[in-house]
């Protein structure tokens, strides 16, 4: 097949890892007879810098051609004045409500070979597989904001459709697992909360039979997470819940440096990218763990191209260079660490 990718390296990392994703699905396209056609362009603070916005028109523009666009990072200390006008996560904002991509999905399967990296202990984590399906586009982030004297105000909305088509999805891809759905709200307190249990409780048994539907309170979810994270199939959740708990989900995997992410919505394109920031920490130098990226082109792979085998080959792939003692500083421990193009190659030898 041909494909076109539009590539958005942005600031810090986010330029080191993009490019050692793409080597990699060059490499999936020749094996796999495929052309994939990359075009990058410019988000985030890049953006900013060349052209005072933090999403072009251009890159909109590019990425509503698209097939699928693969993002590194946004955001960085040159660009975070609280005073400034335009931020680089404005961008990613923009995007994601520009393309619709309101279902951000962010799968967690710990790595053996990473579970000494986590906090967490190994027993607990031993068998944990989860995907959370977190609402992107609606919510407290997107309604009216005001600011009056000494009080301050952030509208939380969501409608009945909102609910109902990232309910779908979380079941769809659900039943490509274990069909079991956790539904996190707080329908005690916020009716917010409530309309989104009602919603969830009448799609599944209207539409999802086969589905076994559990509701969770978010603070009780917290704590579940920790506690008994093998016993979650797909978690699906509102956006700041869903902002929440996949951070604290990512640290059963060990490395922020090892989540991929994936944001659909109804059209075919949809945006991939690492779930870890532009960590200007360590930028320019390197050695960021490509691993988070190169399993986003996994997800891209799958979602936007529908070529299954070829994302399982990637995702097998990173699974043997990780067996095989390939890691990166924020995996190795003291071990010998290898660099991001090292990574990278790791990959690449691994594919089959
Ligand atoms: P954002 O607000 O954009 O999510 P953040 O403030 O959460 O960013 P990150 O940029 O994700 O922060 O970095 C958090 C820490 O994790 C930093 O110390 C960074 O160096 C480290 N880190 C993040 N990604 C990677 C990676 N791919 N490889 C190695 N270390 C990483
Ligand atoms: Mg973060």
């Amino acid at each position: 097949m041909q494909a076109e990718i539009v590539v958005l390296p942005g600031d810090g990392i986010g330029p080191e890892v993009t490019q050692a994703a793409v080597r990699v699905l060059r490499e999936v396209g020749e094996r796999y007879g495929h052309r994939f056609i990359t075009r990058q362009h410019l988000i985030g603070g890049a953006a900013i810098d060349a052209t005072g916005e933090p999403l072009p028109a251009a890159t909109l523009d590019a990425c509503r051609k698209a097939d699928a666009v693969l993002l590194g990072a946004v955001g960085g200390p040159k660009w975070s004045d609280p005073q400034a006008k335009v931020r680089p996560e404005q961008g990613l904002l923009a995007i994601r409500k520009a393309l619709g991509l309101y279902a951000n999905l962010r799968p967690v399967k710990p790595h053996p070979a990473a579970l000494g990296a986590s906090p967490i202990k190994p027993h607990l984590l031993n068998g944990v597989d989860l995907l959370v399906v977190r609402e992107l586009t609606g919510g407290i982030y997107f309604g009216d904001k005001t600011r009056s004297g000494d009080t301050a105000s952030d509208l939380c909305t969501y409608t009945v459709a909102e609910i109902e088509r990232v309910v779908r999805r979380a079941c769809e891809l659900a039943r490509q697992r274990r069909s079991h759905v956790t539904s996190v709200d707080k329908a005690n307190v916020l009716e917010t909360s409530r309309l989104w249990r009602e919603t969830a409780t009448r799609i599944v048994r209207d539409e999802f039979p086969d589905i076994t539907l559990e509701h969770q309170l978010v603070d009780s979810m917290a704590m579940h997470l920790l506690a008994k994270p093998r016993e979650y199939d797909v978690i699906v959740t509102e956006n700041m819940f869903g902002d929440i708990l996949t951070d604290e989900a990512s640290m059963l995997a060990g490395s922020l440096g090892l989540l991929p992410s994936a944001s659909l919505g109804e059209g075919r394109v949809g945006l991939y990218e690492p779930i870890h920031g532009s960590a200007p920490d360590i930028a320019g130098r390197g050695i960021a763990n490509p691993y988070a990226t190169i399993l986003s082109v996994a997800m891209l792979l799958r979602h936007s191209l529908g070529l299954e085998d070829e994302a399982k080959c990637v995702e097998l792939a990173v699974s043997r260079a990780l067996d095989d003692g390939q890691f990166t500083g924020d995996l190795a421990g003291g071990r010998p660490a290898i660099g991001t193009d090292a990574a990278a190659a790791a990959v690449i030898r691994q594919l089959q």
